[in-house]
């Protein structure tokens, strides 16, 4: 394969949102659901039947983004690519402008092999080039002129349309063998 430019997003990406927000969720309504309820639902249609504000109004909070956990592999995976590709890290980090230096020093803890030139935090994602990009969202990879890959997320089980990978180890074996 030749080298390729591969865009990487952040949230259920790289770092662990989801977990947070599902943990945010059930405190919020007594309640004590798993990522695998959603596995057969829509995850937007289920949660806004309950109290979701309170979950939202976390992501505006100060520490959210600079604590979440990194997602299984990703490290090794992300590193292995930006040794043999072209990697950058694109996050649409300005709907939380709180979350912009946490996302900088969160990448500066867990990648640090990834330079501040391959770190774009912006607003919108279709003005951004590529070969490939693996985002968790339809809005990001709709507008993608490369090889769009969903990363699988609680958020969109029912979305299909997409080539869908599970885990890192997965995009491991699509660049790679
Ligand atoms: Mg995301």
């Amino acid at each position: 394969m030749d080298k390729q430019r591969i865009i990487i997003d952040m949230d259920d990406v790289l770092a662990d949102a989801n977990k947070k927000i599902l943990e945010n969720f059930n405190l919020a309504n007594g309640m004590d659901l798993k990522k695998e309820f959603f596995a057969d639902k829509s995850y937007y249609d289920f949660v806004h039947q309950y109290n979701y504000e309170p979950v939202r109004q976390k992501l505006f909070e100060p520490g959210f983004f600079r604590n979440l956990e990194v997602i299984e592999d990703a490290v090794e995976v992300v590193k292995e690519l930006h040794e043999k590709h072209e990697v950058f890290i694109v996050s649409a980090a300005m709907e939380f402008p709180n979350s912009l230096i946490e996302k900088y020093d969160w990448l500066g803890e867990h990648f640090p092999f990834i330079s501040w030139k391959n770190i774009c935090l912006c607003g919108d994602k279709s003005i951004i080039k590529g070969d490939v990009m693996i985002d968790d969202h339809e809005k990001n990879l709709v507008s993608f002129e490369g090889k769009p890959l969903l990363f699988d997320a609680m958020h969109n089980q029912t979305l299909k349309g997409y080539q869908r990978v599970l885990s890192w180890k997965e995009v491991h074996q699509y660049f790679f063998s």
